[in-house]
């Protein structure tokens, strides 16, 4: 690892560039070679300071907010604008009219409250609306758009044949952090049960939950699947990944502040899984450390805490070749995705700065954050 953490204030996100690139170059080969287009859905990862290099190799951003789509307008310049709402706000919509080029409707009353605004508004807006084929290989509840009673998307039982004028495309969201083979399966179930409304569209929306840049992920067939729906249907396609674009490109650097023993050795440090990394007990999971092992698998083991009072503000346990000592540096891996977007100052807990690498500039610190950060949310 040639990037210098020592350098880095702490707590510190640092995203290299070069890993992102790597990611986009494999996004722009799939699009190249199908002629489908990919945006950068912006709930995993809102770095705005990477949007214009993102831009220049996918198509634009999506949006599930107001908010997420005024960023995605502002700082990805010229680039196609998507949103999807479970329901918009109606103060809101006039906002969205004026700066997305597509609007995805979570149901027909939302598609029928809107339209006549759309209609009136002047603009070219492409419409959508988001189908529930109810196929879904996720197994954990709250990551499965498809449970039983979901409230995200139309089922074929609500689907309404005849209200669909002015409808440009269907959209699906239906996997997560999945391979093609998921896909190949999922698609298959949603042309049988939609395949003669996707005839009368535009475009198909496939979504996110594509792991495109994970080693193990299978392209060929990802492409099989995009060239299928294109060539059966003369329509578009769109796919939407979030942490596909920022899959391993980043990570959290952190300080040892101090040690203690509780019948384990405990390492303190100047971050926190509750406020900085709150997947790691939303998800759960176990966060890699460079140089670290499973418990045991080195010499010297520690349960690695957080800043806050918060009991299970556990990061986990992780074994290392030397002992730890206050001031040591460790650094999370793959903490791009799900951290900057999701963080808070629970507890008074400082944010963490955010910077990147790239080979010419070297590491750049770009924000660092403090107590008026913590103070301005709170009244
Ligand atoms: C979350 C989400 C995405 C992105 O999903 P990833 O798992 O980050 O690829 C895309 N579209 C919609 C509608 C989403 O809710």
């Amino acid at each position: 690892m040639d990037i210098n953490f020592e350098k880095l204030p702490t707590p510190s996100y640092i995203v290299d560039e070069r890993l992102l690139i790597k990611n986009l170059e494999i996004l722009k080969d799939v699009m190249d070679r199908t002629g489908c287009r990919i945006l950068l859905a912006q709930k995993a990862f809102s770095m705005y300071y990477l949007y214009p290099l993102i831009g220049k190799y996918l198509s634009g951003t999506t949006a599930s907010s107001l908010f997420e789509a005024k960023l995605g307008y502002e700082e990805m310049k010229g680039r196609e604008v998507h949103i999807y709402s479970p329901a918009y706000r109606e103060e809101e919509f006039d906002e969205i009219m004026e700066i997305c080029d597509h609007i995805v409707f979570n149901s027909f009353s939302q598609w029928d409250k809107f339209k006549k605004r759309i209609w009136n508004s002047g603009r070219k807006i492409e419409c959508g609306l988001r189908i529930n084929p109810e196929y879904s290989e996720i197994e954990t509840d709250i990551y499965n758009p498809c449970f039983t009673g979901s409230r995200l998307g139309i089922t074929l039982e609500n689907f309404r044949e005849d209200d669909l004028d002015g409808i440009d495309g269907l959209h699906f969201h239906t996997m997560c952090e999945q391979n093609s083979d998921v896909l190949e399966r999922t698609l298959k179930v949603v042309d049988e049960k939609f395949g003669k409304y996707i005839r009368k569209m535009k475009w198909v929306n496939f979504g996110g939950g594509h792991h495109i840049t994970r080693p193990d992920y299978d392209i060929e067939t990802l492409i099989k699947c995009i060239m299928f729906i294109k060539e059966k249907y003369g329509v578009e396609v769109y796919l939407e990944p979030g942490e596909a674009v920022a899959l391993n490109t980043g990570y959290l650097v952190a300080r040892v502040l101090d040690i203690v023993n509780n019948g384990i050795d405990i390492a303190i440090l100047d971050t926190s899984a509750a406020c900085h990394m709150p997947d790691v007990i939303e998800m759960p999971y176990r966060p890699k450390i460079i140089g670290s092992g499973e418990p045991g698998e080195y010499p010297y083991t520690y349960r690695l805490g957080g800043m806050t009072c918060l009991a299970g503000d556990v990061i986990g346990d992780y074994s290392f070749k030397k002992p730890l000592k206050e001031g040591n540096v460790l650094v999370f891996t793959d903490m791009a995705i799900y951290t900057m977007v999701k963080n808070n100052t629970f507890n008074g807990v400082n944010l963490p700065s955010i910077a990147v690498y790239n080979e010419t500039d070297g590491i750049k610190v770009l924000k660092q954050f403090g107590y008026e950060d913590f103070k301005c949310r709170l009244s």
